[in-house]
């Protein structure tokens, strides 16, 4: 599978040694387990997928790739917690939040057992982002908001990139890098997407 995203133009070693490392099939119900190393997203309940393997490398590698030494990183969307573990892995502090409550309880037992002990967990609506740990080296958002949300934005580093796929569900979406610099905000667009939605509010 590593081999694939490499081919497929994801350069960061950092990156695809995690991946190389971290077992994807434990992040995904026993019976899709024949299909994890597939070159597609997989669905992981509820309506939420797990993405493929290239675009976790690309926006890991788009996250890393910024101008300062990126140690602290938001994540909104938990989902399975793959992508979270992916970070992890790659040595970054890792703040994710999710706003399906049983996803987290799962994603959490899942790091433990495999001894990822560098991330936190927030239950909350992940547009308002995570102030009381802000500022971030980088944010990553792993569904998909129909605009950039401002306060995710402002919760960068000087220098931190957000990574972010916009674009209306079912409409073209478009993964998005904005960069901190010390005056403004940069925009940067990137591979063509299919996220699901960033949706507002919490549940169970
Ligand atoms: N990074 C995940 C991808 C999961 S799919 C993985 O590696 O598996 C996207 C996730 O974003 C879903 O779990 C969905 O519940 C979550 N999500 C959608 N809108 C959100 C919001 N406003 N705040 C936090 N999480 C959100």
């Amino acid at each position: 599978m590593v081999e694939r995203v490499r081919q497929q133009g994801v350069s960061n070693p950092k990156v695809l040694a995690a991946m190389n490392t971290l077992a994807r099939e434990a992040f995904v119900d026993e019976a899709l387990r024949m299909r994890v190393y597939d070159d597609c997203s997989l669905p992981i309940g509820q309506g939420q997928t797990l993405s493929q393997p290239y675009i976790v490398g690309r926006m890991s590698e788009l996250l890393l790739g910024a101008s300062i030494p990126v140690k602290r990183v938001l994540e909104i969307g938990t989902g399975s917690g793959y992508q979270a573990a992916v970070l992890a892995q790659c040595g970054c502090a890792v703040f994710t939040i999710e706003r399906i409550g049983a996803f987290l309880d799962v994603a959490k037992a899942r790091h433990r057992r495999l001894g990822l002990l560098n991330i936190r967990y927030l239950h909350r609506d992940g547009f308002k982002g995570w102030p009381s740990q802000a500022p971030f080296d980088g944010i990553i958002v792993t569904a998909a908001p129909p605009t950039i949300p401002d306060e995710l934005k402002v919760q960068l580093a000087v220098g931190g990139r957000l990574i972010v796929p916009v674009g209306a569900q079912g409409g073209a979406q478009r993964l998005t890098v904005i960069t901190r610099t010390e005056k403004d905000f940069r925009s940067q667009f990137f591979d063509a997407v299919s996220f699901v939605p960033m949706l507002p509010g919490e549940q169970s």
